[in-house]
């Protein structure tokens, strides 16, 4: 600090608002007003050498009357703003005290000099406009004699009121000075002393305290407490050394109280301060060192909704506990920080999981349940009566671990809509998991979250997306997960459906249990077989085999049709499909065991449908409007029975909208004709089987897909060769080595069968055979082709066609035995819906007749087989080769 300061006669002045820069005291300003950076940029920041600037107090009008409420507003960084009122609302010269417009603003008489100590520019964007922020220290107090506005700021004549050095040499010998000096130093050096204790701050102000002229110690030492206005001008006023120094006196004495008392009471409020307060003031703080950092603030506020969300979730407390520790961690974390977005995403899924979230389940209605999945579904009385069951069962025990149902099935047959049928009688939420294709565990169980990517598995997603803890859910192709070196999922859905072990799910991701003891589950699958036995023993499979060509008309009819006219705004007024179309498009257009296709063949009638209705309405609607117009006249008519509609037309409209507008009272109507231009030529019909066995060597065989039943021919074909067998057609294992043993049992019965003349002659002599099962793409396998593949062979060796009404299925054994087979409803129904007339079957399945609708059955021939000398007997016109033969 200068010793001693040469002022000038002019000083600029920088007019500080409601507050006070004491000499000694340093205070960094932004300047941004106009005239304040024109002042800076003259007198400091284009001077080589920083000059000198006075800072004036002012105090504007509302500080006047209340000091706290403009105090409050802070520094005078926008100090230069409000002075250009005094510019613009005064003349040139302004006398100090204001006089002129005290209610605008008030001058004080006194300043300071200062000095720049550091100088930064700076170009605001967009606009351009240039600031500057400046750190200044108070030097030495000034009179004002004169204030000017002229020029592009405030300049002030000014007198100095410091002593001299000599003036205050002699000050400094008076005993009262002394006194006082000696009550100022004992006083400041407790104060030190008491903030050394509380801060550790303190050793810098000693050595100050023993360096410093004490008058101007007293100067810094009240500059750097709060205080009100009012203070640190009186302050400013005392020029006097001695009333200086017992001012500041008086002032470190009462900031020295203060400081005790406050310490007393936060001693004695910290005491009772619970730990939830204490969180709660460390986090304000915490939030202010955050604002003054200038860190973004609506990460914070999302964080305190986060934890709101966490709060409501009622998570149990162990796992609320493990939250909160997350989520202090997060607290701590910089948004930029690796893992924090991770972590965040964490905890919204802790926050979103439905822990205790449950839809109330109504008092359970078992005829209403009923009639509720009697008018969602046609026909399949015995699942539903099944469901009924179960449902009664919940009813009775709601907490009962009963099994989990599994409906088994071909695609389209209603498994789906059952299980949401369930959802709806028992008023629970539904929520479908898609299971097909899932062969790694971590799609049921989640990643660990320190993979990068990490989610939280199917189940735990499946359950944030619904919402309670209670739904229903559908785990749907429980048949297509798969097992590879990534883990086996079917081993995580065993604990899934294990009433014991699901009660503490544990995700991998999630990372605590999750209890899924109140979710009732229901599955679906293709086929039965792929499951894996533990698993499918956890569950009841129900089954669903497809439907018969009348039942499918039925479904058509009473659910199809209305829904799919609704889903395109269509009512039966605008479209009606007749039952024998919707009979056509099931034989010609679909060959399917569920609804599916047919009802995406219905959609098509309907999109076309509501083409033209959407086209026609357009011209509906101008009339419309006419006939609002003219209603009265439209009521008189209609009274008379007139012919409204030529009335209403507007004037202009064409022969075209005319006959358009009439349309629309004639409904469409489907017919054989429309059929073909919307859903194009027929796909299929009953002359397949006819066409393709017309040649020796093919015959029809029925076999079991996860589409259900259905015919599959068989190609065999002789050419020249070394005796080989060729087989093509995506073929597995078994149905491999049944064509082995189909043609092993040919060439031994050959002579038998007259299918060569003499016992010793070989049937593959100098030839090679080809065996192919057509749908070459799809993959085959399975012993049943067993007869379809003799009846082939025997055919082409005896150039003899097979019946094309009639396909069997049934595996053989190498004596020529038949074996029963599976899936013998699936395969009988495919038979009715390829036309087919005779069924040949191994005598053993006879049993399984009952499952098939007697109306398939009255419409079918079923032959039984025992040998395969009965299936030749069955499949050849006129009975087989060799007994024709020996007939004769
Ligand atoms: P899945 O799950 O077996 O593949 P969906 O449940 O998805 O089949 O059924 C396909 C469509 O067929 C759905 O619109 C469904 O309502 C309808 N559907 C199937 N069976 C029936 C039925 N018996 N009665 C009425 N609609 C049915």
């Amino acid at each position: 600090m200068a010793e001693s300061v040469e002022l000038p006669g002019r000083l600029a002045i920088l007019p500080f608002r409601n507050k006070v820069l004491l000499p000694g005291a340093f205070i960094r300003i932004r300047c941004t007003s106009h005239t304040s950076v024109k002042l800076v940029e003259q007198e400091l920041w284009q001077r080589e050498e920083k000059g000198l600037i006075g800072i004036l107090p002012v105090r504007d009008a509302a500080e006047m009357t209340s000091m706290d409420s403009v105090l409050s507003q802070g520094v005078g960084s926008e100090s230069g703003e409000r002075s250009s009122k005094v510019q613009i609302n005064t003349s040139d010269a302004h006398t100090v005290d204001g006089k002129s417009h005290p209610e605008v603003i008030h001058w004080h008489k006194r300043g300071v000099a200062a000095r720049a100590l550091h100088l930064s520019r700076g170009v605001e964007k967009p606009s351009g406009r240039v600031t500057y922020i400046v750190v200044l220290e108070g030097l030495c107090r000034f009179n004002v004699e004169e204030l000017s506005t002229r020029g592009p700021y405030y300049t002030a004549k000014i007198s100095p009121l410091e002593m001299t050095k000599a003036e205050m040499e002699q000050v400094e010998q008076d005993p009262e000075f002394v006194t006082l000096s000696r009550q100022f130093k004992a006083t400041a050096t407790e104060l030190i002393s008491v903030l050394e204790q509380k801060q550790k701050t303190g050793g810098r102000i000693k050595v100050l305290l023993e360096t410093l002229p004490l008058h101007k110690l007293a100067d810094i030492f009240v500059a750097s407490f709060e205080m009100s206005l009012e203070e640190q001008l009186s302050m400013l006023d005392s020029v006097d050394p001695k009333v200086r120094l017992s001012k500041a006196t008086e002032l470190v004495d009462r900031h020295l109280q203060s400081i005790r008392v406050a310490e007393k009471i936060t001693q004695k409020v910290e005491g009772q301060l619970s730990k939830s307060q204490k969180e709660f003031l460390l986090r304000q703080q915490m939030r202010a060192i955050k604002e003054e950092l200038g860190d973004n603030d609506d990460d914070e506020d999302d964080l305190v909704a986060l934890e709101r969300k966490m709060q409501s979730a009622g998570m149990p407390s162990n796992i609320w506990k493990h939250a909160q520790r997350e989520l202090r961690r997060l607290k701590k974390m910089q948004p930029q920080q690796p893992g924090y977005n991770s972590s965040r995403v964490y905890l919204e899924l802790l926050a979103d999981l439905p822990w205790q979230k449950a839809s109330e389940e109504q008092e359970l209605d078992l005829k209403a349940a009923k009639d509720h999945l009697d008018s969602d579904h046609y026909g399949l009385v015995k699942v539903k009566q099944r469901i009924i069951e179960y449902l009664a069962v919940r009813k009775l025990k709601p907490d009962a671990s009963g099994p989990v149902l599994c409906f088994v099935g071909p695609p389209g047959v209603g498994k789906t809509s059952l299980a949401s049928s369930i959802a709806a009688a028992l008023g629970r939420k539904f929520v479908r998991i898609s299971l097909g294709g899932v062969k790694d565990e971590a799609d049921i169980r989640g990643h660990r979250r320190t993979y990068i990517g990490s989610m939280p598995g199917r189940l735990i997603d499946g359950l944030k997306r619904v919402g309670v803890c209670n739904p229903v859910m559908l785990l749907d192709e429980i048949d297509k997960t798969g097992s590879d070196v990534r883990g086996d999922p079917a081993s995580a859905l065993l604990e899934v459906l294990d009433p014991e072990q699901n009660k503490s799910f544990n995700d991998h991701y999630l990372n605590v249990p999750y209890d899924l003891s109140k979710v009732i589950f229901v599955a679906t699958a293709n086929r039965a077989q792929p499951i894996p036995p533990p698993l499918l023993d956890r569950m009841e499979v129900i089954e669903l085999p497809g439907y018969t060509a009348e039942e499918k008309l039925r479904i058509a009819m009473q659910h199809l049709i209305p829904r799919v006219l609704d889903q395109h705004g269509l009512s039966s007024e605008y479209l009606q499909i007749p039952e024998a179309m919707v009979k056509l498009v099931i034989q010609r257009y679909t060959r399917e065991a569920g609804v599916r296709n047919l009802e995406r063949n219905l959609a098509a009638l309907a999109r076309a449908a509501a083409v033209r209705v959407a086209e026609q309405e357009q011209v509906v609607s101008v009339s419309k409007d006419v006939q609002k117009l003219a209603s009265p006249l439209l009521d008189n008519r209609l009274a008379e029975g007139a012919e409204v509609e030529m009335e209403v037309l507007p004037m202009g409209v064409n022969n075209h909208e005319i006959s358009n507008t009439f349309k629309i009272s004639s409904l469409l109507v489907v017919d054989e004709l429309m059929l073909e231009k919307i859903l194009g030529p027929p796909r299929f019909d009953d002359q397949e089987a006819a066409d393709r066995v017309a040649t020796p060597g093919v015959s029809v065989g029925l076999v079991w897909t996860s589409f259900g039943g259905e015919v599959q021919f068989v190609e065999a074909t002789a050419m020249v060769g070394n005796g080989e067998l060729h087989l093509t057609g995506q073929l597995g294992d078994v149905i491999k080595e049944s064509a082995q043993i189909a043609l092993t049992w040919v060439r031994a019965r050959a002579a038998d069968l007259k299918l060569a003349a003499a016992k010793e002659t070989n049937l593959l002599q100098g030839r090679d055979i080809h065996i192919h099962f057509p749908a070459g793409a799809v993959p085959k396998d399975g012993p049943s082709a067993g007869v379809t593949l003799v009846t082939a062979l025997v055919s082409l060796f005896s150039q003899k066609s097979v019946r094309a009404d009639t396909a069997m299925t049934g595996e053989m054994t190498l004596r020529g035995l038949v074996l029963p087979v599976g899936g013998i409803k699936d395969k009988i129904l495919a038979a009715h819906r390829h036309g087919i007339k005779r069924v040949i079957l191994p005598e053993r399945n006879l049993k399984d007749l009952v499952e098939v609708p007697a109306s398939v059955l009255s419409s079918l021939e079923i032959l039984l087989a025992k040998r395969m000398e009965d299936v030749l007997e069955h499949a050849f016109d006129g009975g087989s080769p060799w007994r024709q033969h020996s007939k004769l």
